[in-house]
């Protein structure tokens, strides 16, 4: 059977993975073992998330009452509800309905109603805390397609030492990504020089490694020293995936919806307050802004490298009428160049213009020449990807070292 979780977090503390973590403990202590446990990442456009709009599948061996009553009784007893934005879900259902709702809930926006529809037509146990809309991602999570999926090994602090300052060493996590890079990612950012992987927040993570297999992540874990672990869980993930990403069209793009799109630079980049770099993206008639924001360190230099009539496919979501940049792959390079009147093949001066349209005339000779003298740029940057750095990647944009 399958077993949803969300919305039990706030700012504060705790987290859905978290609670899911120690019910696979609970459950299988109960011999009702847990086959995989499933993190899930959701539209990251959602304004309701507490931090990466996660929600959690248990897939469960056993009998679905006790299942479904262990599991409210662990949201009842651990969920934050004292937090206006915190809404916990918990679903219960034999079999994986069809995936649509779970796309829907990563690409687009959903309503409780329609989760509902959903879990009724499942015959699903479901119960909804507070105004319910957990059941929005705990429902997704039950209908989770993964055809392309990543792992997480995710360790949680002792619950005596939550809110105190976490103790990782550094030098391990660089050794960890040192030695199973590319198989793991995102542990540590060597271009900024600062670790990724363990958050800053309140919450009970004290570290996470995410990886291509559980072996992978298992490995890069075992090197990690650090305080004393109260529970660990690998979960099987759609992170680092795309799988936010539709093809979109400039001019046709809808706000909070993430997209792949194609087109050509019109303008030169232009830096912001606060370090915002953006530069126009346009398709015929219509331009649309993107941004790399100051967070993206490095990345802003790509789009400061890029000309006007540079061919490129970019992805990102669409917010405040701009693309918030995760990748860009540069097509073509335009041939840019700056002209200049020619030099007078005959008598070696500069030629001035003869008029609109007339070519250009030598005022020492009175020779006539058709064609400006072109001077090409040298191109700093070249055809291909790129990325922002793992210190500002977003959960469930897929790293380059796993492919375009
Ligand atoms: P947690 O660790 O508690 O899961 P979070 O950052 O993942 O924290 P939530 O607290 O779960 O965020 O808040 C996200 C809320 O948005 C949940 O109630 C979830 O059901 C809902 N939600 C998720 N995806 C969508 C969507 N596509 N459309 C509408 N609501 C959504």
């Amino acid at each position: 059977m399958l077993l949803g979780i969300d919305d039990t977090d706030s700012p504060s503390g705790m987290c859905t993975t978290y609670l899911g973590a120690l019910l696979a403990r609970k459950l299988n202590k109960m011999h009702l073992p847990v086959l995989e446990a499933r993190l899930l990442r959701l539209n990251p456009n959602v304004i309701y998330k507490t931090r990466g709009n996660a929600a959690i599948c248990l897939e469960v061996n056993g009998d679905i009452d006790r299942v479904f009553e262990t599991a409210c009784e662990m949201v009842t007893g651990l969920a934050h509800f004292s937090h206006e934005n915190t809404n916990p879900g918990v679903v219960a259902m034999e079999n994986r309905p069809r995936p649509d709702f779970y796309w829907k809930a990563v690409r687009d926006f959903c309503t409780t109603e329609e989760a509902i529809v959903v879990l009724e037509t499942a015959g699903a146990h479901y119960k909804g805390f507070k105004n319910g809309r957990g059941l929005i991602g705990a429902t997704a999570a039950v209908c989770s397609q993964v055809p392309d999926m990543t792992f997480e090994y995710l360790t949680y602090r002792n619950s005596n030492v939550f809110g105190t300052p976490r103790f990782v060493d550094r030098k391990s996590l660089f050794e960890a990504e040192a030695s199973t890079y590319p198989h793991t990612w995102d542990t540590v950012d060597y271009e900024n020089n600062c670790v990724v992987c363990v958050p800053h927040t309140p919450d009970p993570v004290l570290f996470g490694i995410r990886g291509e297999s559980p072996s992978y992540v298992t490995l890069a874990r075992m090197q990690v020293d650090s305080e004393p672990t109260g529970a660990e869980q690998i979960f099987a993930t759609n992170q680092g995936t795309d799988a936010h990403l539709v093809d979109g069209k400039i001019g046709a793009l809808a706000e909070g919806f993430s997209y792949r799109i194609t087109g050509m630079v019109c303008t030169h980049a232009q830096t912001g307050i606060g370090g915002h770099v953006s530069i126009g993206l346009g398709d015929g008639d219509t331009v649309t802004r993107c941004m790399a924001y100051e967070p993206t360190k490095g990345f802003r230099n790509v789009l400061r490298a890029l000309w006007p009539g540079d061919r490129v496919l970019v992805t990102g979501s669409y917010k405040g009428g701009s693309i918030n940049l995760e990748k860009v792959c540069v097509i073509t390079l335009s041939q840019a160049g700056t002209t200049r009147p020619p030099v007078c093949p005959s008598c070696g001066a500069r030629m001035t213009s003869a008029g609109t349209l007339k070519g250009y005339k030598c005022r020492k000779c009175g020779a006539h020449e058709t064609e400006p003298q072109v001077t090409f740029h040298d191109r700093t940057i070249t055809p291909g990807w790129y990325e922002v750095p793992p210190v500002a990647r977003r959960h469930l944009a897929k790293p380059l070292c796993r492919g375009p």
